[in-house]
């Protein structure tokens, strides 16, 4: 007689991110492990951003400023738009959510390339709403025609992610031109740009000059991966005031912490850091490039802080045996890729020590 959850709640299944390092050093009796699994920043959070966090550990027995007022104006001086352009999240995994409560109902559908981030469709399903995918190209472009072709009138979100997780492809700038000029207006564009600070194409765009222009579009981004604070949860959207207004209506009060808040500010300032953790990137994925090139492993130019290998149906063994020498990847199996493996980019040290297991391993 317990309470039933919704129908479209009862199919879903239960998210399960890569192993904590813990785990991994309880399970295989290890003192020292790697994490290369979910592309967090090797060098560490912003020192700046720990020094905020120090400075204001005494006032943690206030609520935090539930609009984040101080750290969305530090946003909009960096990103270039006003505050109320700018909505806050518990991560951008809770604004993943915000959006979909939002706007998303059973009648609709969600378009949504694969493979890309799995949070997209979490969000589709929480709210009954239909997942529509578009498979990328075989060498992981988005199909601008298959995407155009997928539009319905139930069409609510088409998500874009760029650089995309996992394949490390992105969306040119002409290509998001093209989608927004023949998308009706009803389909809000999600571009997520999580990764946008590691793109180095020049016709790369995060879409941010769209939302400057007033499209119908919405721009996510995240405090951590460039800025290194994964553990502290804060991401932000970038839209057009109305569509903020109307996603803050969904939101708690309080959902960004208090010393979140003053991190993040902090971070943004960092420009040291920022810069330091994107040549750092930059470096890591040349380094790794050469190092599958030599073992004569297929992968995908990444622009992001992650590489996707195809090493075939040994992609488990290789995974095993990587995490038996202390190294956490992420396994394809996430997306439906189970011939390939996913790896972050690490400090020099870890890159160096993922190769030389791989060659023992390869
Ligand atoms: N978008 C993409 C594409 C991601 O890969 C991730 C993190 N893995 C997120 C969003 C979520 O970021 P956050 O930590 O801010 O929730």
């Amino acid at each position: 007689n317990r309470p039933q959850p919704r129908p479209a709640v009862r199919q879903m299944n239960a998210y399960s991110p890569g192993k904590p390092i813990w785990e991994v050093k309880e399970e295989l009796a290890l003192d020292h492990v790697i994490k290369l699994a979910s592309n967090e920043n090797p060098l560490g959070a912003s020192p700046l951003a720990q020094e905020a966090i120090l400075r204001h550990l005494t006032d943690i027995h206030r609520y935090p400023d539930a609009r984040s007022q101080k750290l969305k104006e530090a946003i909009a001086a960096v990103y270039g738009v006003t505050p109320d352009h700018i909505l806050t999240g518990n991560g951008a995994d809770e604004l993943i959510t915000l959006i979909s409560e939002t706007f998303l109902t059973e009648d609709h559908e969600v378009i949504v390339p694969t493979p890309s981030f799995t949070e997209y469709e979490f969000g589709a399903q929480l709210m009954g709403a239909t997942v529509v995918p578009v498979p990328l190209t075989e060498d992981y472009q988005y199909d601008i025609r298959g995407i155009l072709e997928a539009v319905t009138p139930r069409t609510k979100i088409l998500y874009l992610c760029s650089p995309n997780n996992p394949t490390g492809t992105y969306l040119p700038r002409c290509q998001l031109n093209d989608l927004l000029k023949k998308l009706p207006s009803s389909i809000l564009v999600v571009v997520d740009a999580a990764y946008s600070h590691y793109a180095t194409e020049v016709d790369y765009t995060d879409g941010l000059e769209y939302v400057r222009a007033g499209c119908p579009i919405l721009v996510l981004n995240t405090f951590s991966k460039i800025y290194g604070l994964a553990g502290i949860r804060v991401g932000f959207a970038l839209s057009d005031p109305r569509i903020i207004r109307d996603i803050h209506r969904c939101k708690e009060p309080f959902n960004v912490n208090l010393l979140a808040q003053h991190a993040a500010a902090a971070a943004l300032y960092d420009e040291e850091h920022v810069r330091a953790s994107r040549r750092t990137v930059e470096n890591g994925r040349i380094s790794l490039y050469g190092a599958f090139d030599r073992l004569g492993i297929r992968f995908t130019p990444s622009m992001g802080n992650f590489v996707l290998i195809r090493v075939g149906d040994r992609a488990p063994d290789i995974y095993e045996a990587l995490l038996r020498r202390g190294i956490i990847v992420r396994k394809g199996d996430t997306w439906g890729l189970p011939d390939h493996l996913r790896i972050s980019v690490g400090s020099e040290e870890e890159n160096e020590a993922f190769v030389r297991a791989l060659e023992e391993i390869a």
